[in-house]
């Protein structure tokens, strides 16, 4: 009997805890289905502003494009600059549900210092702005997904250049003993009650601005994806009017 005690116990402390770990299942299938939902409508919003604008310069188009010719250069402009930035945002949203739904990197050793500026080298001829690179003489051992980091970078400095128009610095290196890169630019910063708000995505501090800088304010939000699945941290140091320093740090792999 007293065996027989035990089992019951057991099993039903066993229940007890497959109880818990459903409950805790369905909370997270909650919250990601709650996730995905926001995301969606979020999502709906921000690609209906551009098609709106398109929607009006087509109308004007038809209106009056064909005799005056202002009229006819002002729609095409717009309708360009909209339907790219479209495009850039719904490749970017890509990102994000692939992210998401696989949220794999294929992580291998790699030296940071080479790697970031193998990565900054062509992009000083993409965003054709001086981009100064700062490393150490050591190798900086981590372990990183290549691509995932290019990215990152890519992400990092396009900020900072649309933000700023002064050069760009990339620091890499060794942050309280971590793999770590940072990129520093000396332009309009982040007011402090955004720098939290800012991995949020189609979060953008100044929406008027970012329309003319073409941002999307998904950007950061995927530097954040990226960062977490190399189990890295992200933070941002930044000054209103001054400028602002966004540093990675990865895990070490000595
Ligand atoms: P966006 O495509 O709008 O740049 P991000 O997610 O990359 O989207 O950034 C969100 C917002 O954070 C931006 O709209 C901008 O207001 C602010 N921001 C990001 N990086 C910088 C920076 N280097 N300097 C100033 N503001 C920045």
């Amino acid at each position: 009997t007293f065996k027989k005690l035990d089992m019951e116990y057991r099993s039903k402390d066993e229940l007890y805890q497959m109880a818990a770990t459903f409950n805790r299942m369905m909370d997270l299938m909650k919250a990601n289905f709650e996730k995905q939902r926001q995301f969606i409508s979020d999502a709906s919003h921000e690609l209906k502003t551009p098609l709106t604008i398109i929607e009006s310069y087509a109308q004007l188009l038809k209106r009056r494009g064909k005799n005056e010719p202002e009229i006819l250069e002002e729609a095409v402009e717009e309708i360009h600059s909209e339907s790219r930035r479209m495009k850039e945002m719904t490749r970017q949203m890509l990102v994000l549900a692939r992210g998401e739904s696989l949220g794999s990197v294929e992580l291998q050793e790699v030296d940071l210092t080479d790697l970031c500026g193998n990565a900054v080298k062509p992009l000083i001829q993409t965003f054709h702005r001086e981009i100064r690179v700062h490393s150490s003489e050591e190798k900086v051992h981590t372990l990183a997904d290549p691509r995932q980091i290019k990215q990152l970078l890519f992400i990092l400095l396009d900020n900072a250049i649309k933000y700023s128009k002064k050069p760009v610095e990339v620091w890499v290196g060794y942050d309280h003993g971590l793999p770590s890169f940072s990129v520093t630019d000396w332009g309009a910063g982040i007011p402090r009650e955004d720098i939290d708000l800012v991995f949020e995505r189609f979060y953008r501090v100044d929406k008027a601005r970012s329309r003319e800088t073409g941002g999307t304010g998904l950007g950061l939000s995927i530097a954040r994806e990226i960062v977490h699945a190399h189990n890295g941290k992200i933070d941002i140091d930044s000054e209103e009017g001054r400028g602002t320093t966004v540093t990675v740090s990865l895990p070490g792999n000595e």
